[in-house]
């Protein structure tokens, strides 16, 4: 299945770039194993960025410019983009995992590796450790919502991305299935509502903290760390 919901060209071209954090590295990269249009524009933007920088002119480094650097790398750890994996064929008998391979690193193995937490009644949801880029307010989460179940009504002071692993959901913005990127902002106040019949899987990246706006969220929101 090709999705038909992509990130838009900025994100590609910063994921290309290195230039991303690591929580919106992680959902690109995740697109990116699902999605051979997007792989193809990310190798197209990388040999461009390479083309442009083989005609920088040379500049001399400063003698201690290469310790500083490797200490600076030392110190912070792995600091470069998410590598994009592909789902890959499935071996054997077993299907192809639910999760591609950047998520299964950070998870700890596939769907049935993670850990969920309780949000409410059909909604659970399991936090992605990443980096804390953003001063910690970039949060990425897997949710899980049963067939049928709607997400509480809310809207973003920032961006969310949600990205689908798993069954699918529609909101006013259309319809998302497996490996479908969903992006809204604080204009939008939406209630996403998962297919029937089957799980939704998504990954999901939030800048700010969501704020619930149906009546009884509202009660809700002080409790509520979504
Ligand atoms: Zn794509």
């Amino acid at each position: 299945m090709i999705p038909a919901h992509h990130p838009d060209d900025a994100l590609l071209v910063g994921y290309a770039a290195g230039t991303l954090d690591e929580a919106t590295s992680l959902v690109i990269a995740t697109h990116l194993a699902l999605c051979p249009g997007c792989r193809d524009a990310v190798a197209l933007f990388e040999a461009v960025g390479g083309a442009l920088l083989d005609d920088v002119e040379p500049v001399p480094m400063a003698p201690d410019a290469l310790p500083a650097l490797l200490s600076r790398l030392d110190r912070e750890g792995n600091v470069g983009p998410v590598p994009a994996g592909t789902v890959g064929p499935s071996s054997g008998s077993d299907p192809a995992p639910a999760l591609p391979r950047p998520l299964r690193d950070y998870v700890g193995g596939d769907l049935d590796a993670v850990r969920w937490k309780r949000l409410i009644r059909g909604v659970d949801l399991y936090d992605i450790p990443v980096g804390s880029a953003g001063g910690g307010r970039i949060k990425v989460r897997l949710m899980r919502v049963r067939g049928g179940v709607a997400v509480p009504q809310h809207t973003h002071e920032g961006i969310e991305m949600t990205l689908v692993l798993a069954g699918g959901f529609s909101d006013a913005s259309g319809h998302y299935r497996r490996g479908d990127l969903a992006c809204s902002d604080s204009d939008v106040d939406h209630r996403p509502v998962a297919d029937q019949g089957e799980d939704c899987v998504c990954v999901a990246l939030t800048d700010a903290p969501l704020r619930l706006t149906g009546p009884l969220m509202r009660l809700l929101n002080p409790f509520v760390s979504f």
